[in-house]
């Protein structure tokens, strides 16, 4: 995952601030270099304009959505394989697939408003070869349309991917979807890898490793989070955010000796370096809030 390190920040909308990756004018480099088809340079740099534009509205449909449902949403970084949102929609199956289904949303409207504008153009041009703006029309129709059809394959972290992991959530839970589309991605990504073999295809290539990276991340997640579903809880405590109690066991882990550790045992303490922390992040939902805030039932106060 890119991060905002190595990043430049373009600019702030709807409390949103943007940053454009440095590797991505090596992609714009290569793609201005491969669009072919006009007779000026200039029109392919405004296609690779146009496919910048997409992107960033793609992953502001995410951002927005995810705001909707009450979720963070913080960036957008823009890199060569698209775009990242940074959002934690809740941990609620119908919040994240409103998040996710809500980026190729865009692309499902763009479609109609960018052939009408083709269909005009071609109205407009005549018999003859095409103006350079005729084909420049047709190629950010088909860029939509491929980055539509690409984002919607059933391929963790694809939009598609996530997409089925939310859908799996209502019937089988959080840890089994997640693992469930995890290993169906795995699947996915192995004909992938065949195609961009066969096509000798170099970006699908690197799609591929960053693939296949993220299906092996989901899958470790999905078993953390099936161990933490399935741990005992400890009642005397409620999650402020999400009112879960939280599990008994070493689920926290110290961020000074990386050692793994049971906040609610030690009172916020790590018990092999004895860093003390005020603030506990949740197992269930992620948030991050003082230890005083976690609500205590019945406990008789520590000694002083
Ligand atoms: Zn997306
Ligand atoms: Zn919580
Ligand atoms: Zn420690």
């Amino acid at each position: 995952m890119p991060t905002r390190q190595g990043s430049i920040h373009l600019f702030r909308l709807f409390g949103i601030d943007v940053y454009l990756h440095w590797a991505w004018f090596l992609a714009a480099a290569y793609f201005v270099n491969e669009a072919r088809g006009y007779s000026s340079p200039v029109w392919s740099v405004l296609e690779c304009l146009s496919l910048f534009l997409i992107v960033l509205i793609h992953e502001f449909g995410h951002q927005l959505a995810c705001r909707q449902v009450g979720g963070q949403t913080s960036v957008i970084v823009l890199w060569p394989l698209g775009g990242v949102a940074y959002v934690n929609p809740p941990q609620r199956p119908g919040a994240q697939l409103w998040s996710i289904a809500a980026g190729p949303l865009v692309n499902v409207v763009l479609f109609p408003i960018l052939s009408i504008l083709f269909w005009l153009g071609t109205q407009m041009s005549g018999p003859g070869v095409a103006p350079d703006w005729l084909t420049f029309l047709r190629n950010v129709w088909v860029i939509n349309l491929v980055l539509l059809i690409f984002n919607m394959l059933p391929i963790y972290p694809l939009d598609g991917g996530q997409i089925l992991r939310s859908l799996l959530w209502f019937v089988v839970g959080r840890a089994n979807s997640l693992l469930a589309a995890s290993i169906i991605g795995f699947a996915g990504v192995a004909v992938l890898i065949g195609l961009a073999l066969l096509a000798r295809d170099f970006w699908l290539g690197i799609m591929c490793a960053f693939i296949l990276l993220n299906c092996w991340g989901g899958l470790m997640q999905a078993r953390s989070l099936a161990r933490v579903a399935n741990a005992p809880r400890r009642e005397s405590f409620a999650c402020p955010n999400c009112r879960t109690p939280p599990p008994r066991g070493a689920f926290w882990r110290c961020g000074r000796c990386r050692q793994p550790f049971d906040t609610f045992e030690t009172q916020g303490v790590c018990p092999h370096c004895g860093v003390q922390y005020s603030a506990t992040s949740c197992p269930e939902c992620g948030s991050l809030r003082p230890f005083s805030e976690w609500e205590s039932f019945g406990q008789t106060p520590p000694p002083s």
